[in-house]
């Protein structure tokens, strides 16, 4: 490729929109170009880069048999009503109507689809196990498309779903897919983390989240740091906090004027933090769900969602609080009526004793209130956030937190679908028996985006040899040269011949402006040839990555040389 002819419109300013380092290097380097809200095209660089992350997956699905097939973006609205998931999927999923009035959606995944068509192909137990995967655009109407590649409305997902007869096969394509995501994020140059994710209403053990390190990653990951329990915020598990004994005190309701935090509550109270307790209130398709935390910790929505059984929850209006008998700023567990609200305690508060918390009545709190004997909840459980310093579920030592961008997760279905749906086959007795499901999701344009963010300097780009659009750049400094800038071709053409993936910088302008360019793009290799270095009968390679130049002696085999260093880098 000469760079005459490469379309890879540098730009000079980004966007504001653009926040983070990948999205502002791929629009400056001429990577990608934003089409409209949360949608890019992928220009050459960048489809180069996607078809070699794509290929690597491919070669680690197909080492796994699993077998790639292509289904239909589009999908009917009848098999998500058959799994139940039309009514539930919101906003984010796009849907259509045909010129008949049909509806449709566009796929923001398949699981439907796929269990729609293996259902009426796969009969017998001897067809299984199958592992179907796809890679293929995604739409999902995202609430807030952002940076770039990382979380937009059209993305790339490789998709993949197996079908097993048992729960010991379930777990065994699960691992098989956990390893082959482990070679694909590692042969990606990525520096990762599989950390425990939640899976829902599904519950169990049953998905795991591959997590690439990086400050900008929108997801946050707890960790131990002694033994190697990691998990997503959402998920990381959380102990009793015990509380010391104490004898129960006379509930009394106090005047607390214009304390609507809890650290006014205690200021004016003169009370401490850890025998107060905080509410957060919310709406779901099971009306209000007010839920209680001691006054230091903070709510996890998931948890409080997993725990109700609901989808998902949202912050509740003050109309809602109201009709419940409760006002904003002043809501507690006692005398509510569990018929109007369902009432979520966090597990440490029923250790607590003498509560102070809010009175359901503006300007007022209640000093003493006690779990059992003044309130009762609706559930009990953990539906508290990890926080930092949180001692670990499996070992106890302290745990951290870190900020991670979910480039992949393995997620095992058990029979949601199959169930749903009545993808069933013959066992070995003939009798019908529920296929064992799992889901299997790497976002490709994510993936890159994720490599950018973890490999630049003020430069640009620092790709891994692995991914990168090109391995070597050729530059000839002069073109009013002639020998020189003829030996760059000479050895341009060299290294195409040796299979190396090279780019001529073929243009006629100064080498600093050459030189900013290669830096921007982020080739691993640039081989500078001019008439300085010529006479001296050299070449000059300078490595991307650690900024390190090497004078090859030009009586060398260098290509030989070059194609070694990239197998270094
Ligand atoms: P997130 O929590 O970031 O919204 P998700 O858990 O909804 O993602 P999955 O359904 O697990 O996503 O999809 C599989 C993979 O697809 C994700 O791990 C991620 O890499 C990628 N992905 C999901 N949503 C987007 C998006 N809006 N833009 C780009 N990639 C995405
Ligand atoms: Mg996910």
């Amino acid at each position: 490729m000469k760079v005459s002819q490469m379309y890879a419109p540098t730009l000079r300013e980004v966007p504001a929109e653009a926040e983070i380092p990948s999205h502002q290097l791929l629009l400056r380097a001429g990577f990608i170009r934003k089409s409209t809200n949360g949608m890019y095209t992928y220009l050459p660089l960048a489809w180069r880069v996607i078809k070699k992350i794509e290929n690597i997956i491919r070669e680690e699905m197909d080492n796994k048999g699993a077998q790639e097939i292509m289904m239909p973006i589009m999908q009917p609205a009848e098999i998500w009503q058959e799994s139940g998931r039309w009514g539930v999927y919101g906003a984010e999923m796009v849907r259509v109507k045909d010129r008949h009035g049909h509806e449709y959606c566009l796929g923001p995944t398949h699981e439907e689809l796929v269990t729609s068509m293996v259902r009426m192909d796969v009969k017998s137990y001897r067809q299984l196990p199958l592992n179907l995967y796809q890679i293929q655009d995604k739409f999902r109407d995202e609430r807030r498309p952002r940076f770039g590649l990382m979380r937009s409305r059209d993305f790339i997902m490789k998709d993949a779903y197996s079908f097993d007869r048992d729960i010991e096969g379930l777990d065994k394509s699960y691992q098989d897919m956990y390893d082959a995501y482990t070679n694909v994020f590692t042969r990606c140059g990525l520096t990762f983390r599989p950390v425990e994710a939640d899976s829902g209403a599904i519950g169990g053990n049953g998905s795991h989240e591959f997590m690439v390190l990086a400050d900008t990653g929108e997801a946050e990951i707890a960790y131990c740091t002694s033994c190697d329990y990691a998990a997503d915020i959402e998920k990381a598990e959380l102990n009793v906090v015990e509380a010391p004994e104490e004898a129960e005190q006379a509930l009394e309701m106090v005047e607390t004027p214009n304390c609507k935090t809890i650290a006014d509550v205690c200021a004016f109270l003169n009370a401490p933090v850890d025998k107060s307790m905080k509410a957060v209130a919310f709406s779901s398709e099971k009306g209000l769900i007010l839920c209680f935390v001691r006054g230091d910790h903070e709510v996890n929505e998931i948890k409080v969602a997993n725990t109700v059984g609901v989808n998902e929850v949202e912050m509740a209006d003050e109309s809602l609080l109201v009709e419940a008998g409760t006002v904003g700023g002043y809501m507690g567990p006692v005398g509510l009526d569990p018929e109007k609200v369902t009432i979520v305690i966090d597990q440490s508060v029923m250790k607590m004793h003498n509560i102070c918390c809010g009175a359901n009545k503006e300007g007022y709190h209640y000093v003493n209130a006690n779990p059992g004997r003044d309130f009762k909840p609706t559930f009990v459980a953990d539906i508290r956030l990890a926080q930092v310093g949180d001692p670990c579920p499996h070992c106890g030592a302290k745990m951290e937190k870190a900020r991670g961008i979910e480039a992949g997760q393995v997620f095992k279905l058990f029979t949601k679908y199959s169930k749903a749906m009545n993808a069933t086959f013959l066992d070995e007795n003939g009798k019908e028996q529920p296929m064992y499901m799992g889901c299997y999701g790497i976002g490709v344009g994510r993936t890159m985006a994720a490599c950018v963010e973890q490999s630049f300097d003020k430069d640009g780009i620092i790709w891994p040899v692995s991914i990168a659009p090109y391995e070597v750049l050729v530059v000839p400094v002069n073109a009013k040269d002639k020998e020189s800038w003829d030996k760059a071709f000479e050895i341009y053409e060299a290294l195409k011949k040796a299979g190396v993936e090279a780019v001529i910088d073929d243009r006629n302008e100064r080498p600093g402006v050459k030189f900013k360019d290669a830096d921007l793009i982020g080739y691993p290799l640039r081989v500078v040839v001019g008439p300085k270095t010529i006479k001296e009968g050299n070449l000059e390679v300078k490595a991307r990555k650690t900024g390190e130049v090497s004078m090859l002696p030009m009586d060398s085999d260098y290509i030989a040389t070059i194609v070694d260093m990239l197998k270094q880098l």
